[in-house]
C-alpha cells in the first residue's frame, strides 16, 4: 500500500452490486479501499495517481471461497490466483485463530480469512479419524449442555459460522436433539450453521434442525428427491457445491442435484474445499467448469463468489467494486466469452496492494 492512489483504467469492469459491465472503466484505489469505480467520465483521477492499464481485461471483485482449509497452502498462492477472501471450514483453534487475526491486516500476504474453527461432531465421528485432519479439527460433543458451551466458546473466539459433521459413511453423527441445540445456540448468537452432510437421512435431519447451509453438495451419491429439494428452498438452505472434490459418477450426481436445486430457486455460494483432493489454490478452473455444466453463466458464477457470498457470509467490506469497500480486485485477460476465462487471472489487488 502506498500513500499514492492507484487508478486501474481501460478495462471492462463489473461495477457495483449488480456487477454491471462498464467498458473503459476506472477503479481508483486509495490505501486499502476503493475510492471510486465507474465509467471514465464519472471518475476523476488525481494527478499523483499511479495508472495501471487494464485494457483488454475484465475486472471483477476478488473471489470469496466459502470452503477452504487454508492451513494446507501458502496463503499467498491463494491470493495470487484471484481469491481475496476465504472461509476456513475446519482447523484446530490454536492454529486458525492467529491466522484469522493476522489476515485482518492489509499487509498480510494472503486472503482475508474468516473461519469456523473446529467442526462439532461426536466421539468417533468425522473428522476425528480422517487422515487429512490435524488433531483438534473435530470437537467432540457429548451432550446438549456441551453443545451450547461449544457454540459460546467458538463465538467468543471469533467464529464466523458453526460447522457440524453429519457423515454416516465414516462414523456416528450428532443426534437430532444435540444438533438442534447447536443450531439454536448458534442462531441465538447470530451465527449460521453449515453441515458436512453424507446421506439423505442426515440431510433430512439437518433440514429438521434448521441447519442453514450445506458445506458441500450432498456428499453421498444420491439424487435428492424433489420434496427434499423443495424443503431446502423453502427453508432457505444455501449450498456451497465444492464440485471439484467429486469425481466421475459422483460429480455427475452432484451436478444434477445442483441443477434441480437451482431450478427450484435454491441459492448457491461458491466454494471449493481447497485442501481436499481436486481444487487448486485461487479461482479453481475445475470448479468453474463444473458450475458451468450445472447451467451457471460466468456472471452467475462471479455473483456466487462475490456479491452473493459477501451478503451470505456477512462480509460488509468485500464482494463488490464499489466506493468504500476493500480494494479486492481481479483482472483476467480478455472477455468472459468462455468459462475458462474466469481462471485466466492476470492481475490481483488485495486490500489495495498489488498481489500479482
Ligand atoms: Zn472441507
Amino acid at each position: 500500500m502506498s500513500d499514492h492512489p492507484t487508478a486501474i483504467v481501460g478495462g471492462t469492469a463489473l461495477i457495483g452490486r449488480q456487477l454491471e459491465p462498464v467498458e473503459g472503466a476506472v477503479i481508483l484505489i486509495q490505501e486499502d479501499r476503493i475510492a471510486a469505480a465507474g465509467p471514465a467520465s464519472d471518475v476523476t483521477i488525481p494527478r499523483v495517481a499511479t495508472t495501471v492499464d487494464a485494457s483488454n481485461h475484465t475486472l471483477f471483485p476478488g473471489f470469496i471461497d466459502a470452503h477452504v482449509h487454508i492451513g494446507f497452502y501458502d496463503p499467498a498462492l491463494v491470493v495470487h490466483a484471484g481469491v481475496t477472501t476465504v472461509r476456513d471450514l475446519g482447523w484446530p483453534p490454536e492454529q486458525i485463530w492467529p491466522l484469522v487475526r493476522a489476515s485482518a491486516s492489509p499487509r498480510f500476504k494472503g486472503p482475508t480469512i474468516v473461519a469456523a474453527g473446529p467442526m462439532l461432531t461426536v466421539e468417533g465421528g468425522y473428522p476425528t479419524r480422517a487422515g487429512w485432519a490435524p488433531r483438534g479439527t473435530g470437537w467432540v460433543i457429548g451432550s446438549v449442555e456441551e453443545a451450547r458451551r461449544a457454540v459460546e466458546e467458538l463465538g467468543d473466539a471469533g467464529a464466523s459460522v458453526i460447522k457440524v459433521a453429519l457423515d454416516r459413511a465414516v462414523g456416528p453423527t450428532l443426534d437430532s436433539r444435540t444438533l438442534g441445540a447447536i443450531v439454536d445456540a448458534a442462531h441465538h448468537r447470530g451465527l449460521k450453521v453449515t453441515g458436512h452432510t453424507y446421506g439423505l437421512d442426515e440431510l433430512h435431519k439437518a433440514l429438521d434442525a434448521g441447519v442453514d447451509e450445506l458445506a458441500h453438495m450432498l456428499m453421498s451419491p444420491d439424487a435428492i428427491p424433489e420434496g427434499t429439494v423443495a424443503a431446502m428452498v423453502a427453508g432457505s438452505m444455501v449450498v456451497v457445491p465444492t464440485l471439484s472434490i467429486f469425481s466421475g459418477r459422483c460429480r455427475q450426481i452432484a451436478i444434477d442435484n445442483l441443477v434441480r436445486l437451482r431450478g427450484a430457486g435454491g441459492r448457491v455460494i461458491y466454494g471449493t474445499d481447497l485442501g481436499n483432493q481436486g481444487p487448486s489454490p485461487g479461482i479453481d478452473k475445475r470448479e468453474v467448469e463444473a458450475l458451468a455444466k450445472a447451467g451457471m453463466s460466468a456472471h452467475e458464477i462471479i455473483a456466487s463468489a462475490t456479491v452473493c457470498s459477501a451478503e451470505w457470509l456477512g462480509l460488509t467490506r468485500a464482494g463488490a467494486l464499489e466506493a468504500g469497500l476493500d480494494a479486492d480486485i481481479v483482472a483476467v485477460g480478455g472477455d468472459l466469452d468462455a468459462h475458462g476465462a474466469l481462471a485466466r487471472v492476470d492481475m490481483v489487488w488485495r486490500r489495495g496492494r498489488r498481489a500479482r
